[in-house]
C-alpha cells in the first residue's frame, strides 16, 4: 500500500478492488519489489500507484502486451495487469485473445464499469443496450461484449468476477487467481458512482449478487461456467467460474525449460 491518497471519486467501486487486492497480495506474501503491477489508461488503470509494487501506466488498451513481455524477461516477478472494460475489450481487445492461448502467468483484473469514466461517461464495450449516455443520447443500439463469455472461448484456465459490495468474496476471487498457475482473468462489477447506472450500484449490486459457490456450481465444468457467463448482463453471478483442474505449462514455464535445453 502506498502513501499516495486515490484520487477516484467519492464511492467509486475501485477503491474497494484496491483494497481486495491488498488483502489478497498481503495473504500470498510475496514483497512489492518481487511484483510488477501493469495497467492501462482510465480511472481504474491509475491502481498501480497506490501499491508499492513495481508499477507501469502503459498507454490505452496496451496493459497486456507490455505485461506478457515484462513476465517473460523476468519470470519470477508476480505480475499483475489492471484496467477498466474500454481499456481491456475495446482499445486492447485483440490482445486479450492472444494473452489467454499464449498463457503467461500473470492476473488480469477488469473493473468493468459499463462506461468510459475518465472521459465524462460515453459507451464502453460493456454498456448496455438501451443505455443513454453522453455519446448515445437516444440509447446505446449495440450490444455490449461478453467479458466472461469471451475469455472463457478463448480458453481462459481461471475465471471469477467480483464485487466491491463482498469484499470477502473479492479477496478470495483475486487471491485464487493470483495462486492459478497460468493466466487468469477477473471481471469487478466495479460501480461509476458518477456516471454509471445507479442499477450497478454497490447496494444495489449487494442484492442482485448470486454467489457461484452457495448455487452448487462446480468450477472445473467449462461448459457449465459458459452457461452461466452467457448471464453477464442480467444475472450478477459472483465467485469462479471456471479453474482448469488440470493446468497445462504457463509459456514463462516452457521458457525456463527451453532456455536450460538450449544451455546444457
Ligand atoms: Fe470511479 Fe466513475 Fe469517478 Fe472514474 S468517474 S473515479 S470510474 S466514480
Amino acid at each position: 500500500r502506498s502513501d499516495l491518497k486515490p484520487i477516484w471519486c467519492p464511492g467509486c467501486g475501485d477503491y474497494g478492488v484496491v483494497t481486495a487486492l491488498y488483502r489478497a497480495l498481503a495473504s500470498i506474501g510475496r514483497p512489492p519489489h518481487e511484483i510488477a503491477f501493469i495497467s492501462g489508461i482510465g480511472c481504474s488503470s491509475r491502481i498501480p500507484g497506490y501499491t508499492t509494487a513495481y508499477g507501469f501506466n502503459t498507454v490505452h488498451g496496451r496493459a497486456l502486451p507490455v505485461a506478457q513481455g515484462i513476465k517473460m524477461a523476468k519470470p519470477d516477478l508476480l505480475v499483475l495487469v489492471a484496467g477498466g472494460d474500454g481499456d481491456g475489450f475495446s482499445i486492447g481487445g485483440g490482445h486479450v485473445a492472444h494473452a489467454i492461448r499464449r498463457n503467461l502467468d500473470l492476473t488480469y483484473i477488469v473493473m468493468d464499469n459499463h462506461i468510459y469514466g475518465l472521459t465524462k461517461g460515453q459507451l464502453s464495450p460493456t454498456t448496455p443496450r438501451g443505455a443513454v449516455t453522453p455519446s448515445s443520447s437516444h440509447g446505446s443500439m449495440e450490444d455490449p461484449v461478453n467479458p466472461l463469455l469471451y475469455v472463457l472461448a478463448y480458453g481462459a484456465g481461471f475465471v471469477a468476477q467480483g464485487v466491491p459490495a463482498d469484499m470477502d468474496g473479492l479477496t478470495k476471487v483475486i487471491e485464487e487467481a493470483i495462486r492459478y498457475p497460468g493466466f487468469s482473468f477477473v471481471n469487478v462489477q466495479s460501480p461509476c458512482v458518477t456516471f454509471g447506472d445507479p442499477e450497478d450500484q454497490a447496494k444495489v449490486q449487494k442484492t442482485k449478487m448470486r454467489k457461484l459457490a452457495a448455487e452448487g456450481h462446480d468450477p472445473s465444468n467449462r461448459l457449465r461456467a459458459m452457461e452461466l457467463a452467457q448471464e453477464y448482463g442480467t444475472s450478477l453471478y459472483t465467485g469462479v467460474f471456471y479453474r482448469n483442474p488440470n493446468p497445462p505449462p504457463s509459456y514463462d514455464s516452457l521458457i525456463r525449460e527451453r532456455q536450460k535445453t538450449l544451455q546444457a
